[in-house]
């Protein structure tokens, strides 16, 4: 690896670049048919980056696709990345598709796939900075003194020199005390106990750390085969599938429901048979803000309720057919994640 300049931050990082051999997807061509692709011509090859910041993560076809993001798409990238560093998880391949290959055990994914990850409002905003800025934090005596680190404006999804606005609304919403008057940029802090209590509360939410997708259908012997695919598919895009066999609880929606739609990253809600649980399933997750897929076998789409008849539903046709376009609609739904 040798130095260079960060591809999504610009700091100091180490680079190396590789050839994909992954000889899958739509780049690959056969040389002996000599068709001239765009990509391939310029050479298929990765850049590895390896920043303090932004950790591990690759750019596919870096040559061509540079250009292509501005500075506000590559700061909001880096961000995103810096937060994945701080958690431990794993980086990504910049690409031009999603796909579940993995090189240096990082996925692909396309741009606009990492950004549905990005804070959707204000709220989701100030709420993720501060939980990357309370990993700092392990005791309510831990102060913050010592200026700020390399990492905080992509922590705090802020630019270098808002990050003290952004700690002024920790403070106006409690979460923070500055010790020391007047107050200034390099005034040392401490968590508060309503910030260490808002943070317990954050962490009970759903997050972009959960792999855990909720199976929401009906639970009939002979829907066994296409529960199987389900799992499959959830499997394949690095999401472990739950269910929960409701057959016991009369259907009645029990706490453990509950709980674990509001731990799941997404939710699947296959609607035939058309089980009234799974319609309640369904809107719960969706009022919780977590992704909804809507699914339907063939035969029963003039049965869906018109309540969820507006939602764009896969229609499948056999297991098959239910697993590729589950899998698909996984990927464009939310980031891929490893295995
Ligand atoms: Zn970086």
């Amino acid at each position: 690896m040798s130095d260079t300049k960060c591809f999504l931050c610009g700091n100091v990082a180490k680079s190396s670049t590789q050839h994909n051999n992954k000889l899958s997807g739509s780049n690959y061509t056969d040389p002996r048919d000599r068709h001239i692709d765009p990509f391939v011509t310029q050479g298929d090859i990765i850049e590895f980056y390896e920043c303090p910041i932004c950790g591990f993560y690759g750019v596919d076809h870096v040559g061509v696709v540079k250009d292509k993001f501005n500075d506000d798409d590559k700061s909001k990238l880096s961000q995103l990345a810096a937060e994945r560093h701080l958690h431990n998880k794993t980086g990504f391949i910049l690409s031009q598709e999603d796909e579940t290959v993995f090189v240096n055990n990082l996925p692909f994914n396309k741009m606009e796939t990492l950004l549905k990850d990005y804070p959707q409002d204000a709220i989701e905003l100030l709420d993720r900075a501060f939980l990357n800025l309370s990993s700092y934090f392990s005791h309510p005596t831990d102060r913050w003194k010592d200026g700020y680190t390399v990492r905080m404006p992509s922590l705090l999804f802020t630019a270098p020199n808002k990050i003290f606005e952004i700690l002024l609304q920790f403070k106006e919403c409690g979460w923070i005390k500055f010790i020391g008057e007047p107050i200034s940029s390099s005034s040392p802090f401490q968590i508060t106990h309503n910030g260490w209590q808002h943070l317990r509360e954050l962490k009970k939410r759903p997050t972009g750390d959960s792999q855990q997708a909720f199976i929401a259908m009906w639970f009939d012997e002979n829907r066994k085969s296409f529960y199987l695919e389900i799992e499959k598919a959830c499997t394949d895009t690095g999401y472990k599938a739950l269910r929960i066999d409701n057959k016991e609880h009369n259907e009645k929606i029990c706490d453990q429901i509950v709980a674990e739609i509001r731990k799941s990253r997404i939710l699947i809600a296959d609607m035939t048979g058309q089980r009234g649980g799974v319609y309640f399933e369904a809107g719960f997750a969706s009022g919780l803000g977590i992704p909804v897929i809507y699914m339907v076998t063939q035969s029963e789409v003039d049965k869906i309720h018109f309540d969820t008849r507006q939602y764009s539903h896969i229609v499948y046709s056999n297991e098959n057919d239910l697993y590729e376009k589950l899998k698909h609609r996984i990927e464009a739904t939310v980031p891929i994640t490893q295995k």
